[in-house]
């Protein structure tokens, strides 16, 4: 019988995880399945000789962490980490059910499937071989399977960098999503996208102050038309652009690549030639606000006090505080700004030893691969754990198909993992993790 090898493992543990539901509605009382999914990995790790430690932030909200010593342990530690939880998924939309792990037409379809259950499957299947043949990495790996990255973090890596920092004590390097997908050019050239950037998140409430009265009555000082207008002006506002060194890199790049026209004055006309990708780099050129959530009033014939709204801000690295500037400037002195939550926003250079691996660990299995960084518009568990200094890349490496839209399964529809695209992943991320 041939040995059992990673790329033929790594299907089944993916499967597995999908069949878990793992759906984060945001609401602890209805968030279940991220314990059981935690318990299937610690079994899976547990299995292959590597100690795991199981830490709940509150009842059934568990993360695992787990390190397997490296050869050299005066090196810095490379932080491998993955998210259990899902975004909940209609099955009503769907073509089969989000939660069945079904293979058909080539692809693996469940919610999860490619965020991030089959990163998840991909480090179970790269460790578990490695205990089949006793190899031994060249520096300490640390594994972190986290709850909650799909509503805020709070319950998962934010708990583990505030609660237990010591578990990633000497992690100098992270890699986790969302990067190491391919974007083809044509057959001979792949550009596989490395995330080395992420923007900052600033989720702001405004409140409108205003004289509460009758709604018969002549009335100028009225809160729900204050904060109307501030809103109004922020949805239609268009911060300046900002071309930071990662997305100038990418653009550049991948304008060479593609035979496109870069304008550095109007970047987004050759990011909307991009196709699907567009999505994920469009917004990474300027700051954004967009209004989320509005508040006012009780009754309808009472003017209320007051009214307030939710802004979902974005900002560029470095940006934060010139952003908010800008916003006093579209929303006026009188509208109170109250920050609800800030993560800053995170950029790394592209160069570095883990960088140059990643590019030959691709290449090996793919002769015609060109990594390329780039920044992410949306948070990934990247925010919290680079509070600890630590290095942080997305790069769950995956092949794919020409023709797939591949940002748009992103808590999207039919989510689903090409077989053959996660296979390879498991082989780059093998090589990596030994080069590295
Ligand atoms: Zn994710």
């Amino acid at each position: 019988m041939e040995p059992l090898s990673a790329a033929d493992e790594v299907v089944d543990i993916c499967r597995d995880l999908l069949r878990i539901d793992t759906s984060n509605t945001g609401d602890p009382r209805t968030t279940v399945g991220e314990r059981v999914a935690a318990e299937y990995v610690a079994a899976q790790l547990s299995e292959a000789g590597i100690a795991v430690e199981l830490h709940e932030s509150a009842p059934r909200r568990a993360n695992l962490v787990a390190r397997i010593p490296g050869a050299d342990r005066s090196r810095g530690a490379l932080l491998v980490h993955g998210h259990l939880d899902v975004v909940p998924a209609d099955a009503s939309e769907w073509s089969v059910p989000p939660f069945s792990g079904e293979e058909k037409d080539g692809y693996l379809w469940g919610r999860g499937a490619i965020d991030m259950k089959d990163f998840d499957a991909m480090t179970l299947a790269v460790v578990r071989g490695w205990q089949r043949t006793g190899y031994v990495p060249p520096r300490d790996i640390v594994l972190a399977y986290t709850a909650d990255e799909e509503a805020g973090m709070e319950y998962g890596s934010q708990f583990l960098v505030r609660e237990h920092a010591d578990l990633f004590e000497g992690c100098t390097e992270a890699i986790g999503e969302v990067g190491g997908f391919s974007y083809t050019v044509n057959d001979d050239l792949r550009l596989y996208l490395v995330e080395t950037a992420e923007k900052g998140i600033d989720w702001l409430r405004l409140h409108a102050k205003g004289r509460p009265g009758h709604g018969s009555f002549v009335h100028d000082d009225n809160a729900v038309t204050a904060l109307a207008e501030a809103v109004a002006a922020v949805g239609r506002h268009r911060f300046p652009m900002v071309v930071t060194p990662t997305v100038r890199a990418f653009l550049e790049q991948v304008s060479e690549a593609l035979g496109i026209e870069l304008d550095p004055d109007e970047p987004e006309l050759a990011i909307a030639k991009l196709g699907p990708i567009a999505n994920l780099i469009g917004a990474t050129v300027r700051n954004t606000a967009n209004p989320t959530r509005l508040e006012a009033g009780y009754k309808d014939n009472v003017i209320p006090g007051k009214a307030s709204a939710t802004i979902d801000c974005r900002t560029l690295p470095g940006q934060a505080e010139i952003f908010l500037d800008q916003l006093r400037q579209v929303i006026g002195p009188d509208i109170e700004i109250e920050h609800v939550s800030r993560q800053e926003a995170l950029e790394t250079g592209f160069d570095g030893a883990l960088v140059e691996a990643m590019g030959a660990a691709l290449r090996a299995e793919d002769p015609g691969a060109r990594t390329v960084p780039y920044m992410l518009s949306g948070g990934t568990d990247a925010k919290a754990f680079s509070t600890l200094g630590i290095r942080c890349f997305g790069f769950a490496p995956l092949k794919l198909p020409a023709d797939l839209n591949f940002s748009a399964l992103f808590h999207g529809v039919d989510e689903r993992v090409p077989v053959e695209g996660l296979q390879f992943g498991v082989r780059v991320l093998d090589r990596l993790l030994q080069a590295s």
